[in-house]
């Protein structure tokens, strides 16, 4: 098995493969003022086993194309949109999000949870909108600086992760220079690191170990995991996830 393979293996009995909860997802619904009762086309972009597709699926009137690079996170989805009613109102499609098959000026909605940083964020709300309606919504939450100043340390390792971190500010500049209008910003709670998300996770390592005999990628699958939660641990004062509501302006 390959590590994608392991890393698919440790997260696909996940009911979430990033930060996040049933509540943030519904609270950035609110805070977007999004109509529960208009026929909505929502496309949630990076829905591994489909934590915000089934919550989404639950509250609005929408059909929801769930798009994932892997079909063993969309397989798992399929199954609990079954499991919980919602199959019909969700299609999946295992695609990259940098690949998108959607017509241009389809979709009301575009969603997309702990997942844009794929591509970099700039690069995604830039090459997204033009699926969207006009008028039509963005919400991606992506990871944030939230503080001016940070660790050395800490800077050291998100630069190598993910350079583009950056701070709200920045984000939000992004947005309006690539033809959104902000129009809410929150940040997801630690709950959403922790219990929602790490807990879960830590609890999986031992099965995941047996399952591959503690070989010597799965143990440093999980050391690379134990060293992010560690970070966030100690530093979660200076990063988090920020959740962006932006709406695409007119041309
Ligand atoms: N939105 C889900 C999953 C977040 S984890 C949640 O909040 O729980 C990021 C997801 O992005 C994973 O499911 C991963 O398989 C998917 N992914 C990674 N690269 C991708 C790409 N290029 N295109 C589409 N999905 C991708």
């Amino acid at each position: 098995m390959d590590d994608f393979e392991l890393l698919i293996d440790l997260h696909r009995n996940g009911l979430r493969q990033g930060p996040g909860s049933d509540a943030a997802t519904a609270l950035a619904l609110t805070i977007a003022g999004v109509d529960r009762t208009a026929p909505l086309a929502i496309a949630d972009l990076g829905c591994g086993t489909g934590a915000s597709a089934l919550v989404l699926a639950e509250l609005l009137n929408a059909q929801i194309t769930a798009v994932d690079l892997f079909d063993a996170f969309l397989t798992v989805l399929a199954e609990r949109a079954a499991e919980r009613g919602v199959a019909e109102k969700i299609s999946t499609l295992a695609c990259s999000m940098d690949e998108l098959p959607f017509a241009e000026a389809s979709l009301d909605v575009i969603w997309s949870e702990g997942a844009i940083y794929n591509i970099g964020f700039e690069n995604g709300v830039k090459n997204w909108r033009r699926f969207l309606k006009p008028g039509g919504l963005l919400v991606a939450s992506e990871i944030t600086w939230l503080t001016a100043t940070r660790p050395a340390d800490l800077q050291q390792h998100w630069e190598q992760e993910y350079p583009q971190i950056g701070p709200a500010s920045a984000k939000m500049g992004q947005l309006e220079q690539h033809g959104y209008s902000p129009c809410g910003y929150f940040v997801l709670p630690t709950s959403c690191w922790l219990e929602d998300y790490y807990d879960p996770m830590q609890a999986r390592f031992e099965g995941f170990l047996q399952r591959h005999s503690s070989s010597e990628a799965a143990q440093a699958i999980v050391s690379a995991e134990q060293h992010e939660i560690e970070l966030y641990r100690t530093h979660q004062a200076h990063y988090g996830y920020g959740v962006y509501i932006a709406r695409k302006t007119a041309e």
